[in-house]
């Protein structure tokens, strides 16, 4: 099972970390150790700020490879909402030098996934929140690349097999995850993730 990122794919989020809009997806990957599944998230020692960043999540029902963007839809089977953890610190530090991101954005732990809805194509909204403080607010609509030509984009590079996950981008207000804090994400108005972060 592999774990497909994009990156900048939310015009504001990119304003606010100063990047450029990208004029195709910026795609990154996470082993599956990085998957997480439970309630109560341990915050990594190697970083002094990790950052949440809630996103639209994907997950592959057939092997998809060269697939055109009309059919694309056909091979998904399931969405939720998850969470792109970053070392921002490190990231900041990879970034500058152009290094690969992995040690900012694979660890374990990195890829947080909620609970699993049947796939529905159309725009999804959501948000997320720490405790009942609103944190972020996106819609599928509003995304650079929409699902269709990433499915087709990312299987002409990758052979999408069934289980692997496509984590599409997040929106506006990424921030630093606090320990002992509670976050839950709503996609669609529906409960979908909720996890503690425990130092
Ligand atoms: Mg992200």
């Amino acid at each position: 099972m592999k774990i497909l990122c994009i990156g900048r794919n939310y015009v504001d989020h990119a304003r606010e970390l100063k990047n450029e809009i990208p004029d195709r997806p910026l795609i990154f990957m996470k082993p599956s150790t990085a998957l997480f599944e439970g309630k109560k998230w341990h915050k990594p020692g190697f970083s002094e700020d990790v950052h949440y960043e809630c996103e639209w999540v994907l997950r592959m029902g057939k092997n998809a490879r060269n697939v055109d963007e009309e059919e694309a839809l056909r091979f998904v089977d399931g969405m939720t909402l998850g969470i792109d953890f970053t070392a921002r610190d490190i990231q900041s530090v990879l970034k500058k030098k152009g290094h690969p991101w992995e040690r900012a954005k694979a660890f374990d732990g990195s890829a947080v996934v909620g609970e699993w809805q049947p796939f529905n194509p159309k725009p999804q909204q959501f948000s997320f929140y720490q405790g009942e403080k609103l944190l972020q607010r996106g819609d599928t609509d509003l995304m650079i690349f929409k699902l269709p030509f990433l499915i087709h984009h990312l299987s002409q590079y990758f052979t999408l097999e069934p289980g692997d996950l496509i984590f599409t981008g997040t929106p506006q207000g990424v921030g630093r995850v606090e320990a002992g804090a509670s976050y839950a994400g709503f996609l669609g108005g529906k409960s979908v993730l909720s996890f503690e972060v425990e130092a």
